[in-house]
């Protein structure tokens, strides 16, 4: 058999739309498929994987691992893939790339070595709409500023149309067989005391089809309403594809694609924003790689955050006293995803009721989210925190009764995560503190024993937040 091409997968755990694997087919070389659990680039970085991301991988991983030969490997990218190239005498190595600063460096210096071994090393681009190194402003600068952003891409397109989805290998292609790997249940990805993800198992079917199913799904009963629907936890108004985009079992060329193909009103315009506000998130990430523990907005250096594990913890188990912000941490711990709304509504209490750095929020999504992503999480908390690029001013102050009065106004969310609140009335769901005694004990609600008071008032915790940001000023 002639010499194999190592494929690479990483963040691309599809078959369709593969760039790196689609050229090594085209190679007519027999295709070895290797995925690496790099252990020394989480060991050199605080981001292991998350609890949620391990459990998510190892489906992922089964699902791929259908369609495939697909070879695993734990160790040092760099010695594991020498390893393979001893062993089956492969002559090229070539993957899709990544753009996190560690992973940058770590795979420059790869692909150095590699080819002065004379290896054929090709690396392709398949993450994003656009490249994290490609848009500027017209000065040359970095773009901070979402909407800029969104227009510099559409100028981009102009020049360089996106390119067209690329097909799934057929059945001629020529697998590498017959690879000793290890065995994935060895990796330990998944939960075992206490075994926590049944909730994710019932939500979420990893892999390609799985990608798919969800798509196909928004496509047909969500999409056309997604600019209306899209803010309202209640209802099943977005597409979920968050942790198949993460992981690349879908990707965002694929859906750029079928979206306009589907359709062109407002909210079609509003889906290909939020796939580039994704995109957006890595550029940031590139731009100030230390997005993830510093603070874009260096003046916020100095902000008088209070650390307090007990009030932590309470926001982290979804016992704050405040019924929206309890459903969504809830929602988060039983099926690894939040609403976005949701989410901006617990980040902005933690960061600005409860004064918590906004970094102690960011780790605990980290653990918990399947989409958790080293871009669009820091982005998103610096985002919410008031510190970040083209960030929420600080001044704003999410209302958890508003809110839930606006985006959950029938308490269908509230009473679905929070169930011990489900028989109070209407009026009453998002502040049960203000129902008399007679309406609380009809519905079963004994505040402080059944459901916690509140946290903090919300108006206390408004002018304390605006006071401190005051402080900042001076
Ligand atoms: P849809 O509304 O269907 O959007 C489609 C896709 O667009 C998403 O899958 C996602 O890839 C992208 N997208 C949507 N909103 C955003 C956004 N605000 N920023 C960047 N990309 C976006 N998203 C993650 O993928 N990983 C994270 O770790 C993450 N952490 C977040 C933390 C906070 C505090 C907040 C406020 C938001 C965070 N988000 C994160 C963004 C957003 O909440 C999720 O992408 C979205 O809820 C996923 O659900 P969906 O796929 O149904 O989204």
């Amino acid at each position: 058999m002639a010499a194999p091409l190592i494929l690479w997968f990483r963040k691309d755990l599809r078959l369709a739309d593969n760039p790196a694997l689609h050229a090594a087919v085209h190679t007519g070389q027999p295709v070895l498929p290797v995925f690496i659990l790099d252990d020394t680039l989480n060991e050199a970085s605080p981001r292991t994987l998350g609890a949620a991301s391990r459990w998510w991988l190892h489906h992922s991983l089964v699902a791929l691992g259908t369609c495939l030969p697909l070879v695993l490997r734990r160790g040092a990218p760099e010695a594991v893939l020498q390893d393979l190239i001893a062993e089956t005498g492969a002559s090229a190595v070539f993957w899709n790339r990544l753009y996190e600063p560690e992973t940058i460096s770590r795979d420059s210096a790869i692909k150095a070595a590699l080819k002065d071994q004379g290896l054929d090393v090709q690396s392709f681009a398949g993450r994003y709409l656009a490249e994290p190194h490609v848009l500027k402003t017209k000065a040359g600068t970095m773009l901070k500023v979402f909407t800029p952003y969104w227009k510099a891409l559409h100028a981009h397109f102009e020049h360089h149309p996106l390119p067209d989805v690329l097909p799934a290998p057929d059945d001629r292609a020529i697998w590498f067989q017959d690879m000793k790997g290890d065995d994935l249940a060895n990796w330990h990805l998944l939960p075992t005391a206490p075994d926590w993800s049944s909730g994710l198992g019932a939500q979420w079917l990893p892999g390609e089809a799985g990608a798919w199913a969800r798509f196909d799904q928004f496509k047909d009963t969500a999409l056309d309403a997604y600019k209306d629907n899209r803010n309202r936890p209640d209802l099943p108004g977005v597409s979920y594809l968050s942790p198949h985009l993460h992981w690349g079992e879908i990707s965002v060329t694929q859906l750029w694609h079928a979206t306009v193909t589907h359709g062109n009103s407002s909210s079609h315009e509003h889906f290909l924003k939020e796939l580039t506000w994704r995109d957006f998130s890595a550029y940031l990430l590139y731009h100030f790689p230390t997005l993830p523990d510093q603070n874009w907005r260096a003046d916020f250096d100095a902000f008088p955050w209070k650390e307090d594990p007990e009030t932590l913890k309470r926001w982290q188990r979804g016992m704050t006293g405040y019924p929206l912000v309890d459903a969504g941490m809830r929602q988060l711990w039983a099926t690894g995803w939040m609403h976005n709304r949701v989410r901006m509504i617990v980040a902005s209490f933690l960061v600005k009721h409860m004064l918590h750095p906004w970094q102690v929020g960011e780790s605990w999504f980290w653990d918990t989210l399947v989409d958790a992503d080293p871009a669009t999480n820091p982005a998103a908390w610096q985002w919410v925190a008031g510190c970040g690029a083209d960030a929420a001013p600080y001044f704003r102050i999410f209302n958890p009764i508003t809110q839930a009065d606006k985006f959950d106004p029938e308490g269908q969310y509230i009473r679905k995560w929070v169930p011990e609140l489900a028989r109070l009335p209407q009026q009453f769901i998002a502040q049960p503190w203000a129902a008399d005694p007679l309406t609380l004990h009809t519905a079963g609600v004994t505040l402080g024993k059944t459901y916690p008071t509140p946290l903090i008032d919300h108006k206390t915790a408004r002018a304390r937040a605006l006071q401190a940001f005051q402080s900042l000023k001076k």
